[in-house]
């Protein structure tokens, strides 16, 4: 393979295949409800981002429970990591945000969890807490943060409402508790150029992401994107210049960060869009054997780090 998949991460780390078990928490978005924000990214629908997950009424243990049943049944799978994936996970209460980690870390089948949130919505004492249960409950936590691009005319347009900064700030913040980081991030966003997607795989080695989840942008009924869809203002990119993209961010990415996904993910009845009315995998197929047939894989450009007069760490990007 062209390039570090998830897959072959968790099993050099857990010796076997660990299944993400999603767990859909009663939380809202800070920038839905106008705490920071009103209406929410513009490609975000009401799910808040997860398709496949159970009711938030359903207590955790039952969510944890019924999902572990059935993928563990399907894939005879053993050791799982609960997943808090829609809406912001960390837009609650401490106490409540404390009880849901708690809930979630029963077991010892249960070897780690991850949590989805905004770059500017999580807080010190949240983060206290996480790198306490690492270290004393020796469960792996990793925080999923959503850059998507580090353009900020088009974080602007997205309607984020943050900026690429606030990012590197947060991931900074996440890597000093000593947890783990996976980032999000759209590659064919139509208002990004190719420079653009280049800058983002720089942010991402910058901050030393450990994972990258890599999205097609879709388009989800009944979103802002869905309205500016219909009016044609969305310019979509085609397969190709996708598909020539994610090979331009996986050839600068450094090759120790593993890629969690590779092409966006959205059940039909959800979408108006979505990678070019194929299958997501058959999209992957085609990236994977474009990247075959160009000899090109992940870290290709990639430059190390080196260390600056302060001790702190800097890509020379420059050296390509
Ligand atoms: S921050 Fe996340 S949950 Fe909130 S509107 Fe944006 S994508 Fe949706």
């Amino acid at each position: 393979m062209n390039y570090y998949p998830y897959s072959l991460w968790l099993k050099r780390h857990y010796g076997e295949k660990v299944y993400k078990l999603p767990v859909n928490l009663p939380v809202t978005c800070p920038n839905r409800d106008g705490t920071l924000g009103f209406g929410g990214c513009i490609f975000c629908g009401e799910q808040g981002g997860g398709h496949e997950t159970l009711s938030s009424k359903t207590s955790i243990r039952e969510q944890i429970d019924t999902n572990k049943r059935y993928i563990g049944k399907r894939y005879n799978a053993k050791k799982f990591i609960p997943y808090f994936q829609s809406h912001t996970n960390t837009y609650l209460p401490l106490a409540d945000f404390i009880k849901a980690v708690d809930e979630s870390l029963v077991g010892p089948d249960i070897v780690g969890l991850s949590i989805a949130t905004r770059p500017d919505t999580i807080t010190d004492e949240q983060l206290r807490y996480l790198e306490e249960v690492q270290t004393q409950r020796h469960k792996d936590i990793t925080i999923e943060l959503g850059l998507q691009t580090a353009n900020d005319d088009t974080l602007k347009i997205l309607n984020r409402g943050h900026q690429c900064a606030d990012f590197c700030l947060s991931a900074r913040r996440v890597k000093e508790a000593g947890l783990r980081l996976c980032t999000h991030v759209i590659l064919d966003l139509p208002w990004d150029n190719r420079e653009d997607v280049l800058k983002t795989a720089q942010v991402l080695n910058k901050v030393q992401s450990d994972f990258a989840k890599c999205h097609s942008l879709y388009i989800v009924k009944e979103s802002r994107l869905h309205e500016m869809y219909a009016n044609q203002e969305v310019p979509l990119l085609d397969e190709s210049e996708f598909i020539h993209r994610c090979i331009l961010f996986l050839t600068h990415l450094n090759p120790d960060t593993a890629i969690q996904r590779l092409v966006g993910r959205v059940p039909e009845e959800f979408s108006v869009v979505a990678n070019w009315h194929k299958s997501w995998w058959k999209v992957r197929d085609n990236l994977e054997a474009q990247m075959m047939r160009q000899g090109n894989f992940q870290g290709q450009y990639y430059t190390k780090y080196e260390e600056n007069e302060d001790g702190r760490k800097n890509a020379d990007y420059n050296k390509q």
